[in-house]
């Protein structure tokens, strides 16, 4: 017997026969002689129809009183969960973020869990009780209310697993696991069966939006074996995702992912003296801004200028940093290109073989897509493109990497039909 976490997004407790339907999983985990904790989002689109009410207060509602409102969808869940639980004959207890003593740092909508606390979850299991907690939300060391960022019930669970040394954190989605390429772009897609964190983490990064990142980290800090499986097809073992020391050799290239939702920002005419990126890159830092791709041009006549990145979520915010920053540091101007697509390969079999950057540069130029900027990790290459050229690019390299059918390739943003 042993301690498995399950979680539960939006869409599997979205009426009350679907939450009928999780409590007859959870039930069904329960009888099979463990413990249960089970995590879950706010039902359907609460948490978008949240959101949307609060801009229709105000354009620019404060981030603290978000977290209050946000937070609201989760505690709606979880007590209806347990209701149903308890309807069917089970010891059920529901309890939010501040109850289970989840700590975040303090930063209201994209907070991290720092600690999670187990003595009273160690004390309702053994007192018997299903316990269902409430996904997303945390609190800080003086009892502020918080949130872990869109799609952050992933993390709650892995984090819980953690802490409590389960067994397993077992995701329940509508998808049967994490799939091959998107069926929109190639056809006949098939599950991957296992997948290492290393993998998962960094398609997560570039567009998978199957799990949260963030989730994926902590579980591969902390070794919790992760499924991703359906919340409809019980029997079926989804995707399992574990350390890649575990698995087999891999192909060069184990996915294919584009994501269309970032914004390039470039800065033109920066002193090239030291400490000017660190002050851009600190100011926006320091605003919760993450940076993804960056490139400075070589210098010239003493200047030079940097390209990078965001989340188109976060342009707005960036622009308006960047135009303190661009004062204090004597840049020239700001430009902004909305018409970019991020296209990634991953793959934990890169390492070590040469060409593999070069193979997918000739294969979008023999596609006649032209790259706008470049980055690499251990086992990620991604080019920035333009956003017609996202499927045909993904189209291109999962032809010219074989995956066309067992592989993955993901998704985030709008994908132009072109
Ligand atoms: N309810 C939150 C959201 O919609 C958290 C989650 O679903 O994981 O983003
Ligand atoms: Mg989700």
């Amino acid at each position: 017997m042993g301690i498995i976490v399950q979680k539960f997004g939006g869409t599997s407790v979205a009426d009350p026969q679907k939450i009928h339907n999780v409590a007859n999983a959870v039930i069904r985990e329960k009888n099979n002689g463990n413990d249960v904790v089970v995590v879950v989002s706010a039902m359907g689109h609460t948490t978008d129809y949240l959101i949307k009410l609060a801009k229709d207060v105000t354009l620019n509602p404060d981030s603290r009183e978000m977290d209050m409102l946000l937070s609201t969808g989760e505690q709606v869940s979880i007590a209806l969960l347990a209701m149903a639980i308890q309807a069917h004959g089970y010891k059920a207890i529901s309890m939010n973020g501040q109850q289970v003593g989840i700590i975040t740092e303090n930063v209201h909508s994209k907070a991290r869990i720092v600690d999670i606390k187990t003595e009273k979850l160690n004390k309702h299991l053994k007192d018997g009780n299903i316990i269902v907690v409430a996904g997303f939300q945390g609190v800080t060391t003086d009892g502020e209310i918080t949130t872990l960022g869109r799609g952050g019930s992933d993390t709650s669970a892995v984090a819980i697993a953690a802490a409590l040394k389960a067994d397993r954190c077992d995701i329940y989605t509508d998808v049967e696991g994490v799939y091959a390429t998107d069926p929109r772009i190639v056809p006949n897609v098939k599950k991957v069966d296992t997948i290492s964190y290393e993998e998962m983490l960094e398609l997560a990064r570039v567009g998978a939006n199957v799990l949260h990142p963030r989730s994926v980290e902590t579980a591969k800090q902390f070794s919790v074996p992760l499924r991703v499986r359906s919340s409809f097809k019980l029997d079926n073992l989804g995707t399992l995702i574990i350390g890649v020391e575990n698995m087999e050799i891999y192909k060069p290239v184990a996915g294919v992912a584009a994501d269309t939702s970032q914004v390039r920002i470039l800065l033109s005419n920066l002193p090239d003296i030291p400490g000017t990126a660190a002050k851009v890159f600190g100011a926006l830092a320091k605003n919760n801004i993450s940076v993804d791709m960056i490139i400075q041009s070589l210098a010239n006549n003493g200047t030079n200028s940097i390209a990078f990145t965001v989340d188109e979520d976060d342009l707005a915010g960036a622009i308006d940093i960047l135009e303190l920053v661009r004062n204090e540091v004597n840049a020239g101007e700001i430009l902004i290109d909305k018409d970019i697509a991020k296209v990634s390969i991953v793959g934990a079999g890169m390492v070590d073989r040469p060409g593999i950057a070069a193979d997918m540069f000739r294969s979008l130029a023999d596609h006649g897509i032209n790259i706008k900027m470049i980055s690499t990790s251990e086992i990620k290459i991604s080019c920035l493109v333009e956003k017609d050229n996202a499927k045909p690019a993904i189209k291109a390299l999962c032809e010219e990497f074989d995956l066309e059918t067992a592989e993955i390739a993901v998704v985030k943003g709008d994908l132009p039909n072109v």
